[in-house]
């Protein structure tokens, strides 16, 4: 298929549009690198330095499906910028779901997340849970669902929504290096490669066993392959959703533990007071994904996640 990867410069961008080279399918990257990598893009793939508001002209070279990542990641970011979240989130996605349907192209998998559910009433979560995103990132990619719905049932779009929980690991070269680092597992490797005296944990008060956040992590490699079964899935008409963890949830404080079991450093932790937004504990049910498209995570242990990021930090980038 030949196939548009917004975003494809980025750390799961990147890693899916490998996969889909390595399926044997044509791949163009759409990214204006305002966080991406130019040399995260893989080899084989075309590129186009460009926003998603601009993918019309790309679009009308004739494509299958579009896989669509680009957009702003950083809860904390969306609580000061709201409109920012708005307008590229929301508004950069209708404007791409304009130029498909104006060049012809009627299916899109759609990065989601879990911060779609806000603090859930119960774990694992389900798909037909309760969404109450409870900051501007998670309810702009929220209303994105409800557009590609809307466009489903009005234009028969195929569309297959894919709410990440914590996403963590490499594949091969391709790790996550963002500018601005906010997630937990880099920051905690930061420290382990001398880039940082010791990471801070935010919150030791949460209702846990160990008092800190529990979080469901997968593998980015697993996550990349559920896209391409997203992909065949996509039916005109329909618009699913599937979230995408591995069932386990790990404290922060076990987090840490396994990196220091990995990297062999000591790794000092500094307490510090609780992240703005952050729900105690969040874990996905993935049953659906397994059954409806057979998906399975492959490296579902944190072990072996955290050993390929760690791998991978510490080859030259
Ligand atoms: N966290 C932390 N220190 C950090 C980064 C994150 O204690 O330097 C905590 C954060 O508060 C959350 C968990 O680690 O409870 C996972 O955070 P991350 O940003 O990796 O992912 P999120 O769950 O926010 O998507």
């Amino acid at each position: 298929m030949k196939l548009l990867v917004t975003g494809g410069a980025g750390y799961i961008g990147s890693v899916v549009a490998a996969q889909l080279l390595e399926e044997g399918h044509e791949v163009t990257v759409l990214d204006d690198l305002s966080t991406g990598h130019a040399d995260a893009v893989p080899p084989g793939a075309a590129f186009v330095q460009a926003s998603i508001t601009e993918a019309g002209g790309v679009l009308s070279e004739g494509f299958d499906a579009v896989l669509h990542f680009a957009a702003k990641s950083l809860v904390g970011e969306s609580v000061e910028k709201p409109g920012l979240y708005w307008s590229h989130n929301l508004g950069g996605t209708l404007a791409l779901l304009d130029a498909m349907r104006q060049a012809g192209v009627n299916r899109i998998v759609f990065s989601s997340t879990a911060a779609t559910y806000g603090e859930p009433e119960r774990t694992p979560i389900l798909e037909t849970d309760p969404t109450r995103p409870t900051n501007p990132y998670g309810a702009s990619k929220l209303a994105v669902d409800t557009a590609l719905t809307a466009f489903a049932g009005l234009y028969g779009l195929g569309a297959v929504s894919l709410r990440y929980f914590n996403v963590a690991g490499a594949y091969g070269e391709f790790r996550e290096r963002h500018t601005v680092e906010t997630h937990l597992i880099p920051n905690i490797l930061k420290v382990a490669l001398g880039e940082r005296e010791s990471v801070s944990v935010f919150g030791t008060d949460y209702p846990t066993p160990d008092g800190t956040c529990i979080r469901d992590y997968v593998h980015v490699a697993d996550l990349a392959r559920a896209h391409l079964l997203a992909l065949d899935a996509c039916t005109p008409g329909e618009h699913r959703i599937y979230n995408l963890g591995s069932g386990t949830g790990f404290s922060v404080k076990e987090v840490v533990d396994v990196c220091r079991e990995v990297t062999g450093h000591p790794i000092p932790i500094t307490v510090a007071p609780r992240r703005s937004g952050d729900p105690a504990v969040l874990v996905a049910s993935s049953e659906k994904i397994q059954r409806e498209l057979g998906w399975k995570p492959a490296h579902a242990m944190l072990r072996d996640m955290v050993a390929d990021a760690w791998t991978a930090s510490t080859k030259p980038a």
